[in-house]
Formats: structure tokens, sequence, C-alpha cells
């Protein structure tokens, strides 16, 4: 069965809203997969980061892929798109985090789903209730109920 799966989509190096958009068209390509809708882009300064100002997006897939394989999916992208990690919250080309897969809890060594930082930062739950207003957080209930975090957050045109 296909579950409703949440993608964050982040980038501060290059074209960021290019590759956000060239990233998305590869996920629709996954197999068993299909892409259900993408918010709009934001832009927002750095957390905990260095570099530019980060271009951030959500897209909402519906996916048939299991949790481990769609984030070896996910890792694929970004390496296409020359994503290093050279130390932690290093800028980046391109990144992909699960934030939600349906009611789905998983804690693995390399995946924990929902994503733990999901609902601390505002260029990911943003434009995740801007997708699915409705939607229930497994842990945390109904997105559009929790906090807003306290974050600058520009949408673009
Ligand atoms: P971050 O996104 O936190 O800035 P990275 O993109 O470098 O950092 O990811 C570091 C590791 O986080 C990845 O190797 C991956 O195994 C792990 N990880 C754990 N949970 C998730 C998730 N929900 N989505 C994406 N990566 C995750
Ligand atoms: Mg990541």
């Amino acid at each position: 069965m296909a579950e409703r799966v949440f993608i964050g989509l982040g980038a501060n190096l290059g074209d960021a809203r290019a590759t956000l958009e060239a990233a998305i068209t590869q996920l629709a390509a996954l197999p068993a997969t299909e892409l259900v809708a993408a918010s709009a882009c934001y832009r927002s300064t750095p957390v905990d980061a260095q570099g530019p100002d980060f271009v951030n997006a959500v897209a909402e897939l519906h996916t048939a892929l299991e949790p481990l394989a769609l984030l070896a999916a996910l890792q694929a992208i970004e390496a296409a798109h020359g994503r290093e990690r050279p130390y932690r919250n290093a800028p980046r080309t391109l990144d992909l985090d699960l934030l939600l897969y349906g009611q789905r809890l998983v804690d693995e060594p390399s995946l924990t789903v929902p994503h733990p930082r999901l609902h601390e930062r505002a260029f990911a739950l943003v434009p995740l209730i801007e997708l699915a207003p409705g939607f229930v957080h497994p842990r945390l209930g109904p997105l559009a109920a929790l906090p807003r975090p306290d974050q600058a957050l520009e949408r673009l045109p």
C-alpha cells in the first residue's frame, strides 16, 4: 500500500532553486512513487550552519518504497547533485530529509522518522503545513496546531 510521505528539500550552494526543481523531478521518477504536490520555495538564513541563505521546499509523495529504500534513493539523488559531507552542517548543494512516512515510526541507526527536528524548523514545518494542514504527526498531533518556530522565512514568488 502506498503511504503519504513528505520529503524536506534544502540547498544553499549554487543555483539552489534550480537544484530543488531538478530534485523534485527526480523524486517523481523514483520507482513505485508518485509526486502528489510540491510546496512553494522558501528562503531562510542558515540555522547552526554557515554559508549563503537556504532555499527550502517540501514535496509530498505516494510511494510503496519502504523507508530505508527511500532513504537510499534520497541519498543517491543528493550524491548526483555533488553533495559532500566535509563536516556537520556544512553548506550543501542538496539536502533531502525524510520528514514523515504516513503514521510510521522508524528508529534505526541511519533513519529516524518522523524527522526529529521537523517541528523545530520553520523551513520544514511551514511548507509542510502549506501542503498538508490537516496531517497528523504520529507523535505530536495535527501539524497545524504545532507552535511555529521563531525563524525568519520568506515565501518566494
Ligand atoms: P542533516 O540533514 O541533519 O543536516 P545529513 O543530511 O548529513 O544531515 O544527514 C545525516 C544522516 O542523517 C544521514 O546519513 C542519515 O542516515 C541520517 N538520518 C536520520 N534520520 C533521517 C531522516 N529522517 N531523513 C534523512 N536522513 C536521516
Ligand atoms: Mg539530511
